[in-house]
């Protein structure tokens, strides 16, 4: 069996955490014979600036740049909140998307049914709500230039940010949300605002070009952003994977994120330009923070870096079953009543990060 390359990459506050569960689940898989993992560990954010006055040091960034595939726990903290800024913890994060072409930032918005009564939205809205949010990461308005803030000489000053989509940009993240749905319900909506914004203009033609070209089979769909994140509350189930720009993308899956509960929950990839092999560069990272009000108390919730790894085992490593089996265990785990602090609930028993963790492995084992 091929062995795959895993950089660990746990970072700061309930980073290291919640990264000690993950291993766990490396090392039952291993065990198990379903994989043959080669871990290595490095430090990022605050850690390493302690380490190496850098949030990233060289070393650490050519190993990310050997393995198949990065999982990164968190960063940050008021420890660190007066290192110089380009030394600061995120800068850590920023340069790895950056050198690693991370253009695709995948985000899927899960509601589990044990969970649907902890949704803001009512239970029959999202239970069983399965989307996916594919979010442009590298272009757009957040770094179009010019950006600038200028003094207007009479009191006024003028800020000014810039909207810039090349085809190209448009067509490959296309491609990584059309690839997507073919593997899931075959059907892709893209959200634009084409009826003000030029970008949404070319944004509609390209995508709309990229399906007649090679995806005829997925089901596709237009949506304006706006409506399109009416639809997100009020209708959710309608989506399987939505495509959207950096701006939007980054609202509307915080929008949908919040459908299906606590941060402690979400899981997220960001992925690169396949290369000669096919192989994408990746990282797998939990939406949330490094939870400094918490750290080191042991009750982190380690289900949302739990679930970065089974996305990376489906999208990095094509084991989408052992994928799938890591998902049931979670939703077996919280059937049974088991709820980090998060996300307790009455009548269910609160527990700590490790022994979700070891729920989670129990019910993988009931499994095999
Ligand atoms: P946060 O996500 O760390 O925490 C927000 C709230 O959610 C806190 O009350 C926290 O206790 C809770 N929470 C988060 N994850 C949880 C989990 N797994 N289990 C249980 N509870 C959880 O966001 P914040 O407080 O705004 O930021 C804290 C630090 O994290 C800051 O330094 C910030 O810059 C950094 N940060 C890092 C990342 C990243 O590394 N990608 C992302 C967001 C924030």
């Amino acid at each position: 069996m091929a062995a795959h390359k895993l950089l660990l990459l746990p970072g700061d506050g309930i980073g290291p955490e919640v990264m000690a569960e993950v291993q766990r689940l490396i090392d039952w898989l291993n065990a198990q014979g379903i994989a043959h993992f080669e871990t290595e560990h490095g430090l990022v954010g605050g850690a390493a600036y302690d380490a190496h006055k850098a949030s990233i040091s060289e070393d650490t960034m050519a190993k990310a740049k050997a393995a198949d595939a990065v999982i990164f726990g968190a960063v940050g903290g008021p420890k660190w909140d007066s290192v110089p800024y380009e030394a600061r913890p995120e800068a850590g994060l920023l340069r790895l998307r950056k050198e690693l072409g991370m253009f695709a930032n995948l985000r899927p918005a899960v509601c589990y049914p044990a969970l649907a009564d902890a949704s803001s939205l009512k239970r029959e809205v999202v239970e069983g709500l399965d989307i996916m949010i594919v979010r442009e990461l590298t272009g757009g308005v957040y770094f179009g230039e010019p950006k600038t803030i200028t003094d207007l000489g009479n009191g006024q000053k003028r800020a000014i940010d810039t909207q810039v989509y090349d085809t190209y940009e448009i067509e490959r993240i296309a491609r990584v949300a059309f690839d997507l749905a073919r593997k899931r319900r075959n059907k892709l909506t893209s959200m634009e605002k084409r009826n003000v914004m030029k970008s949404g203009v070319l944004w509609n033609e390209v995508v709309t070009q990229v399906h007649a070209r090679e995806y005829r089979d997925v089901q596709l769909e237009h949506q304006l952003a706006d409506s399109g994140g009416m639809n997100l509350v009020k209708s959710p189930k309608q989506f399987d994977v939505i495509v959207t720009d950096n701006l939007f993308g980054d609202m509307l899956s915080d929008e949908a994120a919040m459908a299906t509960g606590s941060l402690g929950m979400l899981p997220s990839a960001s992925l690169g330009a396949p290369d000669a092999h096919g192989r994408r560069r990746a990282l797998y990272e939990p939406v949330h923070g490094s939870a400094p009000d918490i750290a080191g108390k042991g009750i982190a919730n380690p289900i949302a870096t739990i679930a970065s790894f089974a996305m990376c085992l489906r999208y990095s490593f094509d084991l989408g079953d052992a994928a799938g089996r890591i998902e049931r265990a979670i939703a077996d785990v919280l059937d049974q009543g088991l709820r980090t602090a998060d996300i307790k609930q009455e009548g269910c028993r609160t527990v700590g990060t490790r022994e979700m963790g070891e729920a989670i492995l129990a019910a993988l084992d009931r499994q095999a």
